[in-house]
């Protein structure tokens, strides 16, 4: 396995979150709060004495990760490092983090990541919903703004060349998901289980010792799970090409995935991506990435890195699922489903 300078400073990141073994509880009860935030309907539940109130941290958590990530927001600071028309701005620790992480996995991922791409993200409507299909021309003059390896990070001063624009959508509720799992066990919880959207994370196991059972939606028919897995202290990420996506005048679907090569909805065989890691990071930055990339290049990925285990749904209807899951992988929805194993 290659192991380069990125991957050691995402380790670094990555362990701050970790490792706690899965065990069986004496608390029965789930304590549980909903609300929205980062454009989504997030739960929250934890076992222990004082679940309510690290709850209630986690919640004020969420509302400041909000307020300092959020690309829409005009006062937060990633907002204000667009408006800073190539001055630079300074930044929180947790924006000046996530950057240095998105940069990292930019490079990882052979620039399949590229956080500057929000002036195609906004072109086609992403951001405001009022979609269209931008002309190649203009795509190729929006491009030129999107490179991440020309972000400069020094401590929490960030700068990007002029009229480039970051949007850290990609990774942000993976991060969220890690900083509040480690609230929750700060406070005594060593059973909890969150969803922020697509993003679901645990600790521990069930308050009666046995895994948590985590559906994954059916990208052809959302309403409904293809899959169930048995999780314990893991994050469950997916990407799908029908989370946002609209009709256009030609009749096809667009979504908001982009593949930084061309400016345009990804579409190279998958449908859906899910990751399965410790780390709500690194499952929230690889489902993207490895949904752009497409099946083989996904694949080649897994086995030169294989930290993680992942579920590939392509777009004639198959699954993939990679051999550190053939114990907790439930095929509920009937497609046909293989194993990828690294040999
Ligand atoms: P979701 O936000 O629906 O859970 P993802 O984690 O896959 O889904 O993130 C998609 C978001 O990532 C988009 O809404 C956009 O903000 C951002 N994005 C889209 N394409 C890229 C890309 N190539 N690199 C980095 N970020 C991207
Ligand atoms: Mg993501």
């Amino acid at each position: 396995m290659k192991i380069s300078k990125s991957a050691v400073f995402l380790t670094a990141l990555i362990l701050l979150t970790s490792s706690v073994s899965c065990s069986s509880s004496q608390e029965t009860e789930l304590s549980e709060t909903g609300l929205f935030a980062m454009d989504t309907y997030m739960t929250l539940k934890a076992n222990g004495k004082n679940a309510d109130s690290a709850l209630k941290k986690a919640e004020n958590r969420i509302r400041e990760l909000e307020s300092e990530l959020s690309v829409t927001d005009e006062n937060s600071d990633i907002a204000k490092l667009n408006r800073s028309g190539g001055q630079g701005a300074t930044l929180s620790d947790d924006a000046a983090a996530l950057i240095s992480a998105g940069i990292e996995y930019g490079k990882l991922t052979s620039g399949a990541l590229d956080i500057t791409v929000y002036p195609v993200l906004a072109e086609w409507g992403f951001t405001t919903g009022e979609y269209h299909i931008p002309d190649k021309s203009k795509l190729d003059e929006l491009l030129e703004y999107v490179d991440y390896s020309r972000i400069e990070v020094d401590g929490s001063n960030v700068t990007l060349p002029e009229k480039s624009m970051i949007d850290l959508g990609a990774l942000a509720k993976g991060y969220t998901g890690d900083e509040i799992i480690k609230i929750l066990r700060e406070n005594g919880a060593d059973s909890a289980v969150i969803s922020l959207g697509g993003n679901v994370q645990t600790l521990g196991s069930k308050p009666d010792g046995s895994d948590w059972r985590i559906g994954v939606k059916d990208p052809f028919s959302p309403d409904r799970d293809f899959c169930v897995l048995s999780v314990c202290n893991k994050a469950v990420v997916t990407s799908g090409n029908y989370e946002r996506c609209f009709t256009g005048d030609d009749g096809k679907v667009y979504w908001h995935i982009i593949d930084p090569a061309d400016g345009r909805p990804a579409d190279n065989g998958l449908v859906s991506v899910t990751i399965i890691a410790e780390s709500g990071l690194m499952c929230d930055a690889l489902s993207t990435s490895l949904f752009i990339m497409g099946t083989d290049k996904a694949v080649d990925y897994w086995k030169m890195h294989g930290d993680f285990d992942m579920i590939l749904v392509t777009d004639d209807s198959s699954v993939l699922y990679t051999e550190g899951l053939s114990d907790s992988f439930e095929n509920t929805g009937g497609m046909p489903a293989e194993v990828i194993s690294n040999d």
